[in-house]
């Protein structure tokens, strides 16, 4: 599924603030966002905005987002934790009228998405291709019908490291592609390239084959890992041939043969206890929490994923979500 940044929701709850007067705590999806007292009651649609969602200048109703340089982020509000921009419907254009709950609007609204600009002198050779997904996972908050899609499966949790997305693919025939997020690099002194060489995957990965991970290390991000050189940290294999995902058991034997590096596993749910485990938003958002291992630094979050690789007709797409560290939010985020 596609991270709609903004769309038409309905406030499911509201929930009064100690001691705040102007302002309630809203329920939208699995979102606890504050909204304006009276804006909004239970059962309304309204628009809503994802963290990161970047308003447009020049609207009124955007206006009071000045201060905040027009960027909705994580908060806290009387101590409460606030995520996202709930507001009425009437702040979208005259004679659009209110459409479909989940109908996204970003571009109606003129909203964008925030990147961070990371310095990149990568050369693009290419389009990604189209066999191999592009890497992304969806946020639990944001597609809360994958917990009873995960509920009695066996699973498994990684840690979320924080560096640049890197997929390699082997074509049936023809060179090794490097990509990073969204492009093919051309050949070249660039960390994602020199991965390939230093793990010479343009031998190991077999013909049809792609390996995605994540490449961390100095001058990435703020290379919370602490590591002294760059690595790569894989977290899927995909068959192109097949159109598959490997399972977990499969990557992680995949990876072993050929000494290349997996993201953290930080456990393994099965049997009895995969089927008794009480998947909630709460839980998730407690385990999201602590820090890289052997480090100082708050992690980003974790990605839980099924054993055995499952479709989600919640996310149209293969059983997967991140949970973002609500702490490294608030204090660590740019
Ligand atoms: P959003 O979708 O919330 O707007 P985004 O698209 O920038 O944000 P990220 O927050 O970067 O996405 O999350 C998805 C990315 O996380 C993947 O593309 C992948 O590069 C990276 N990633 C890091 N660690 C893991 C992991 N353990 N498992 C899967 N992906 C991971
Ligand atoms: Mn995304």
């Amino acid at each position: 599924m596609e991270r709609k940044l903004v769309s038409i929701q309905r406030v499911d709850a509201l929930e009064p603030i100690a001691g705040a007067d102007n302002i309630v705590k809203a329920r939208v999806m699995g979102w606890d966002v504050v909204v304006k007292k009276h804006e909004l009651a239970v059962g309304d649609p309204c628009v809503f905005f994802e963290i990161d969602s970047v308003l447009p200048e020049g609207l009124p109703w955007a206006e009071f987002m000045r201060p905040r340089g027009f960027r909705v982020k994580t908060a806290r509000l009387r101590g409460v934790l606030s995520q996202g921009l709930a507001l009425p419907v009437d702040i979208l254009p005259e004679g659009v009228g209110v459409p479909e709950p989940g109908t996204e609007v970003s571009e109606l609204l003129g909203v964008v998405k925030y990147e961070p600009v990371i310095p990149d002198t990568r050369e693009i050779a290419g389009a990604f291709p189209g066999q191999v997904p592009k890497t992304d996972e969806i946020r639990l908050q944001s597609a809360l019908g994958v917990l009873d899609e995960m509920r009695g499966r066996d699973f498994y949790v990684t840690t979320k490291l924080d560096g640049t997305s890197a997929t390699y693919f082997r074509p049936l025939d023809g060179d090794l592609i490097a990509c990073s997020r969204n492009w093919a690099l051309a050949r070249g002194p660039n960390p994602v390239w020199r991965m390939a060489d230093a793990y010479d995957l343009e031998r190991v990965i077999p013909p049809g084959f792609a390996i995605q991970g994540e490449l961390c290390g100095p001058g990435i991000q703020k290379n919370r890992l602490a590591l002294a050189e760059h690595d790569l940290f894989v977290f899927s294999v995909h068959d192109t041939r097949a159109g598959k995902f490997l399972d977990h058991a499969e990557l992680i034997d995949f990876c072993a043969e050929r000494e290349l590096r997996t993201v953290p596993v930080e456990e393994v749910v099965e049997g009895d206890a995969a089927a008794e485990f009480p998947h909630s938003l709460e839980l998730w958002l407690e385990r999201a929490k602590g820090l890289y291992a052997d480090t100082k630094h708050r992690k980003e979050g974790i990605v839980v994923r099924p054993l055995h690789d499952t479709w989600s007709a919640t996310l149209g797409g293969r059983l997967s979500w991140k949970v973002i560290n609500n702490d490294f939010l608030l204090k660590d985020e740019d």
